[in-house]
């Protein structure tokens, strides 16, 4: 897409995006209503608006990286005497969702979207704050195919990887579904360290066995929940995230809203979500969500 970006929500992984873009030589003007996040996003080089309205106003693509899709459809409709950017911006204007939320709202936005004479697309991400900086996320996209045309040269400047995942919602559906994988492998491999432990087995030979055998998964080989066999992984340093237990918390929220809108008579999924929300509300919120294993640990019998 050709045209300014206003983009809305510069904080983790708003800032560094926009930032990216910027670098990219790409037009940007940004909106942010915390101070702080304001300061980052000028030392980055991203000229700020004094309101979301005037950020839109002569944008061709609103990219939103909000909190929730509360923010987010409080946005495009306004809410508290501020103007609704659908009702701000130009016709045929591109509204692009990065943040991650329900897919119910997902398709809400983009009904509305569409309703005020607008395009939209949701297009969450996975790749973390590191990613963001780094301009190597993986983007999952939900559009229309001509959309998906439009903005996949805008998300190609900040991520490496853009999939088109179906029609609006698909892209948060994709997301909601590979979280909860991650959610419930990551427990069941804390799980199984944590028996191998009272097993007597050394946490290398679980992992080498593992590592290279069916129980073989991405919590296991990449973000380890043991010090060790991955040197890099959080567990390594104390659980530092990596990806916090307060986000996965919220993403297994998402998975439950999705569950139980759909009907699916899935057990672990439910389960997962309590067990993280349990993790982050008794200190888990700011570790590495791998630092559950220590709960799993602190819980068995001694
Ligand atoms: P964050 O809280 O750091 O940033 C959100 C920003 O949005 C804040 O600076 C906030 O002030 C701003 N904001 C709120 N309402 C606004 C409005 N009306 N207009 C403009 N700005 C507004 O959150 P984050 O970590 O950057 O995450 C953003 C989204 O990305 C979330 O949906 C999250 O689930 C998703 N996500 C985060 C990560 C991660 O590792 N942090 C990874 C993947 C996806």
């Amino acid at each position: 897409a050709s045209g300014t970006i206003a983009f809305l929500g510069l904080g983790h992984m708003g800032g560094p995006m926009a930032a990216n873009l910027i670098k990219a030589g790409h037009s940007v003007v940004g909106f942010d209503p915390v101070p702080a996040a304001v300061e980052a996003a000028k030392a980055h080089g991203v000229p700020m608006a004094a309101s979301a309205a005037e950020a839109v106003t002569g944008a061709a693509v609103v990219l939103t990286m909000l909190p929730s899709g509360q923010h987010v459809l409080d946005a495009y409709r306004g809410v508290d005497g501020t103007p609704g950017l659908l009702s701000v911006a130009a016709p045929d204007t591109m509204f692009l969702d990065c943040s991650t939320i329900n897919v119910d709202e997902a398709r809400e936005a983009a009904a509305i979207a569409l309703d005020a004479g607008h395009r939209s697309v949701d297009a969450p991400v996975s790749g973390g704050v590191v990613g963001a900086e780094a301009g190597t996320l993986t983007f999952m996209v939900g559009a229309l195919p001509a959309d998906f045309d439009t903005v996949k040269p805008v998300l190609e400047l900040m991520g490496k990887r853009v999939v088109h995942c179906g029609d609006h919602g698909a892209g948060q559906a994709a997301k909601v579904c590979n979280n909860m994988i991650l959610g419930v492998s990551m427990i069941a491999v804390s799980e199984a360290f944590v028996l191998g432990e009272k097993l007597g087995l050394t946490h290398q030979a679980l992992f080498d066995v593992a590592a290279n055998a069916s129980g073989q998964c991405w919590a296991l080989t990449t973000n380890c929940p043991v010090p060790g066999p991955v040197p890099n992984s959080p567990a390594n340093r104390d659980y530092q995230p990596g990806f916090a237990g307060a986000l996965m918390a919220k993403d297994l929220r998402l998975a439950l809203n999705a569950l139980e809108s759909t009907g699916v008579a899935a057990r672990l999924g439910p389960l997962a979500s309590e067990i993280y929300d349990e993790f982050a509300a008794s200190g888990g919120a700011g570790r590495d969500f791998s630092g559950i294993i220590t709960d799993i640990r602190d819980k068995s019998a001694t």
